[in-house]
């Protein structure tokens, strides 16, 4: 969401004239879009802004924060950083160019408005990069609470985009090139829940109705909110991937029970059945949180158990930090952190020689590649995606960038896939 949040910004600032770098030394104007969901990323940026200090005082140049840490800290964080020259909320980021503008004139601009306001929602970067994927924001918020999580503080309550707002945009994109579309939300799959609006099942038959459009994609869901008529559109709408990212945070229904997720691990698990019953190749991927406070070695090992028994193709996970304002800081019975770390160790090991064994089960199947770019690693090589979501590396040349072709998986790595083409596609294979 903070990439798509900085697509926005480069848009808005690219109609006033500027050209995005990456280059710190070349830039006239620095922003940093911050994240506060886990204290690695808090303590990252403040070393971040040290370093953009001394850039600063040497090149005068404008320097700007925004996102979620801009909102946890609102008006504090022009005193804690006094030298940078405007601040966002997330919400606000719609106002970039007129912060910037203030700031060139040495007018100090901050806005964290209320985070009910919509405005950041509707700006639409089409298609500057000249891409073939991108993402599309249909909601934003959470009204959910986990107990250990700051984005309802930060991002707000839930809202969700007008459905004809939504589809015109992606039918826009179309015709700019886009191929395929992930649709972005803190908690995608509630989209638009008690609205009088359509549901985020038709909205998702919506999108498969529109011409150019290859693929969809949505990012996250909540496991509650995965209701079975969601479920029934994998396999059934063809231009919606056989990937879902379901997060389950914990193994174990005490610690759901702190975290305040709303779900057991008995239904967590239903729904990992009845996905695969209705699309036996959807390739799942989720985050989980070890160290939680009151999590015991039994609890640690239920997670194991689920992580065993699920088989997720890949896995994202963390030791937990506690965040301002959440009801998971006030909690007792922490757990050290070298017990949290040790635990994710031997989480991450063993998920690790699940993501490979996934990965090797490809092996001798024909997977659908969508072209992204020339591999990091050999000038030979290009990149892509299957429907599944993970990657994989072929000989190619750079005319297939941008063009569905079928791959035959001839190798499975812990992190990727090796291929070789075969032809390409008009649409889905697996
Ligand atoms: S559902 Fe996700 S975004 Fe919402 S509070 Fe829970 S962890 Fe945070």
């Amino acid at each position: 969401m903070n990439e798509h949040d900085m697509e926005k910004m480069a848009c808005l600032l690219s109609s006033k004239g500027m050209d995005r770098t990456q280059d710190v030394n070349s830039a006239d104007v620095v922003i940093v879009n911050t994240c506060c969901i886990r204290e690695k990323a808090e303590q990252k940026f403040y070393s971040l802004m040290g370093r953009l200090k001394k850039i600063k005082r040497r090149k005068g140049l404008v320097l700007g924060v925004t996102g979620c840490i801009a909102q946890q800290e609102k008006d504090a964080i022009g005193e804690k950083l006094p030298f940078i020259d405007f601040s966002l909320g997330p919400s606000s980021i719609h106002r970039v160019a007129e912060a910037v503008d203030h700031a060139s004139r040495k007018d100090r601009f901050f806005d964290f408005s209320d985070n009910g306001c919509t405005a950041s929602l509707l700006v639409e970067p089409g298609n500057a990069n000249k891409k073939f994927k991108t993402y599309v924001t249909i909601m934003k918020g959470c009204n959910n609470f986990c107990s250990y999580c700051i984005v309802p503080y930060v991002r707000g309550r839930e809202v969700s985009r007008e459905s004809s707002d939504i589809m015109r945009e992606i039918e826009n994109l179309s015709t700019l090139g886009i191929k395929e579309v992930t649709l972005l939300g803190q908690n995608v799959n509630s989209y638009n829940k008690g609205g009088d609006d359509i549901s985020f099942p038709e909205l998702l038959k919506g999108i498969n109705a529109i011409n150019g459009i290859e693929r969809i994609r949505f990012v996250t869901s909540h496991p509650r909110d995965l209701s079975n008529e969601l479920i029934e559109c994998f396999g059934s709408l063809n231009k919606l991937c056989e990937s879902i990212h379901l997060p389950f945070q914990s193994g174990s229904d005490r610690v759901l029970k702190l975290m305040n997720r709303g779900y057991t691990t008995e239904e967590y698990r239903k729904k990992v059945s009845l996905l695969r019953q209705r699309c036996a190749d959807i390739a799942i991927t989720a985050d989980c949180i070890v160290g939680f406070p009151g999590e015991s070695e039994d609890d640690f090992e239920l997670t194991m158990g689920l992580v065993n028994d699920v088989r997720f193709d890949g896995l994202f996970s963390f030791a937990y930090s506690p965040r301002k304002f959440t009801a998971a800081a006030n909690l007792p019975d922490e757990v050290s952190r070298e017990m949290a770390f040790e635990r994710l160790t031997r989480l991450q090991k063993y998920q690790k020689s699940i993501t490979l064994e996934c990965n090797k089960a490809m092996e001798g199947k024909v997977a659908e590649v969508l072209v992204e770019d020339r591999s990091k690693h050999s000038r030979e090589e290009m990149t892509g995606r299957t429907r599944t979501n993970k990657i994989v590396n072929f000989q190619g040349s750079s005319d297939m960038i941008g063009s569905l072709v079928e791959v035959e998986i001839v190798k499975g790595y812990a992190n990727s896939l090796k291929g070789e083409v075969r032809k390409p596609t008009g649409g889905r294979t697996c």
